[in-house]
């Protein structure tokens, strides 16, 4: 493969993936602070997510929303597929630069 294949199949393959996002959600179970909530008063409690990420070396988080939580969840397992896709492409690299230090 040379370079420019390379990079012809990195835009395709970067295309194909969606939209993407890096994190991991969490669930958990908070009050919702109201008195006569029948859910809290019973112990059930909200169903809440949280989307935890990384940044300039610190945790950050963002509350996600019910209506939202399957689209950002499959925006996750398409960064995760785009993660895949950087190793492969990584090591094809490789390969053409170790070809191309035999040629000179
Ligand atoms: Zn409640």
């Amino acid at each position: 493969m040379t370079e420019k294949e390379l990079m012809k199949k990195w835009f395709a393959a970067v295309k194909g993936t969606g939209f993407i996002a890096k994190g991991s959600i969490r669930q958990y179970k908070r009050n919702c602070g109201k008195k006569s909530c029948p859910k809290c008063a019973s112990g059930e409690r909200h169903l809440t997510y949280q989307m935890t990420y990384y940044k300039d070396g610190r945790q950050h988080s963002r509350y996600v929303g019910p209506t939202q939580i399957e689209e950002f969840r499959q925006a996750i397992a398409n960064g995760r597929k785009l993660e895949e896709l950087m190793v492969d492409f990584g090591l094809e690299y490789l390969k053409i630069l170790k070809k191309q230090a035999k040629e000179n």
